[in-house]
Formats: structure tokens, C-alpha cells, sequence
């Protein structure tokens, strides 16, 4: 079973979770901002080593990476280039990222990283990926799937005719499957069905 905790941090209200698997491993799913705040999470939850899965490169997910000294950083390699980017981000016009994404590593479609398997679920970032576990029905949608809503597709290099799939492929998975967002409430898979008309 997952231990699941939940910060809503930065100016776009980005959700970040803080989760202990049952080995103990620890993870920041989406770092959002405010460095500090997470790491007073990682520290109820235990505290050591963690590692950071991103579930894209948008500047308000990773707004706490450089405050963080994580053992590893997982993107997708088509969300590496996105770090550098001082249009899609922010402290990119710093020169700060560039040293992140030579950090990162790569994750792709059916990756394990502890208890989670990599989706790769493209369309509101060629690289937005979910995290998965599949035994304790927790899913990390990022900003692919919302409660009642989606990811913005009208950001540079967002995939409309691509988005639809991975929704589709998001909504297949078990009803009961707990989903955590990236923005907004957490919900659950069966929830979401429902309310989606095709
Ligand atoms: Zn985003
Ligand atoms: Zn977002």
C-alpha cells in the first residue's frame, strides 16, 4: 500500500506528491515549488534518499527541482528538451535547467521505477507520462487527466488529436483505480468514466 501525501504548491495550485512504496522508497511525484515544504514531507514520511518522477517538463512542475537533491530524476527523453526551454520555463531564463536534464533519466512506455509502470500518454506534452501502480490501483495522471477535466491543449507542441487516445487508454484502466492529478482534487478512474460522453 502506498502512503500518499499531498501538497498544492506554486502560482498554477500544481499538485505534488509525496509517496512511501512498501519497501519504504520514496518518491516526489512532481515537485512542484516551495523545496522546503517537501522536504518536511519526505521527513514525516521517514526521511533518506528519494527520488523525483516528473510527469512532464511544465514549469510548475518542477518549480522545487533545483531546492531538491534527489538520487534520480525520471522524464521522458521528449520532455528533456522541454527543461531547457525558457518559453515553456521559467527559470530556464536563468540557465539553471541545463544542468537538470543532463541529470534526468529516461523513462518510457512500460518502464518499472519501484512500485509504478511508466504510460506514456501524449497530448498536452509530446513526453507526459502516468505513473501506475497497479497492485495498490493508484494512478498519477499529471496534467493528461483531471477530475472533470483535462491538460490545456493550446500550449506549444500539445497534441489534441493524440490527447483523446490517451484518455481513452486512462479510462480503460480498473474503475476503482485512485487517480491523483496533477491539478485538483484526486478521483477515482470509475468517477471519471462516467462523466466522460463520446
Ligand atoms: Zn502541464
Ligand atoms: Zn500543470
Amino acid at each position: 500500500m502506498l502512503e500518499i501525501r499531498k501538497l498544492v504548491l506554486g502560482v498554477c495550485a500544481t499538485n505534488c506528491y509525496v509517496v512511501r512504496d512498501e519497501t519504504g522508497a520514496l518518491y516526489v511525484i512532481d515537485p512542484a515549488d516551495d523545496a522546503p515544504a517537501i522536504l518536511q514531507e519526505i521527513e514525516k514520511l521517514g526521511g533518506g534518499r528519494y527520488s523525483v518522477l516528473l510527469t512532464h517538463a511544465h514549469f510548475d512542475h518542477i518549480l522545487a527541482l533545483d531546492g531538491l537533491n534527489p538520487e534520480k530524476v525520471y522524464l521522458h527523453p521528449l520532455e528533456a528538451p522541454a527543461l531547457n526551454d525558457p518559453y515553456l520555463n521559467v527559470s530556464a531564463q536563468a540557465g539553471e535547467a541545463a544542468v537538470r536534464s543532463a541529470q534526468t533519466t529516461p523513462v518510457e512506455e512500460g518502464d518499472k521505477v519501484g512500485p509504478f509502470t511508466v504510460l506514456h500518454t501524449p497530448g498536452h506534452r509530446p513526453g507526459a507520462v502516468c505513473f501506475y501502480d497497479e497492485q495498490d490501483g493508484a494512478l498519477f495522471s499529471g496534467d493528461t487527466l483531471f477530475a472533470s477535466g483535462y491538460g490545456r491543449l493550446d500550449l506549444p507542441e500539445a497534441e489534441p488529436e493524440k490527447m483523446l487516445e490517451s484518455i481513452r487508454r486512462l479510462l480503460a484502466l480498473p474503475k476503482e483505480t485512485r487517480m491523483y492529478p496533477g491539478h485538483g482534487p484526486d478521483t477515482t478512474i470509475g468517477r471519471e468514466a462516467e462523466g466522460w460522453r463520446w
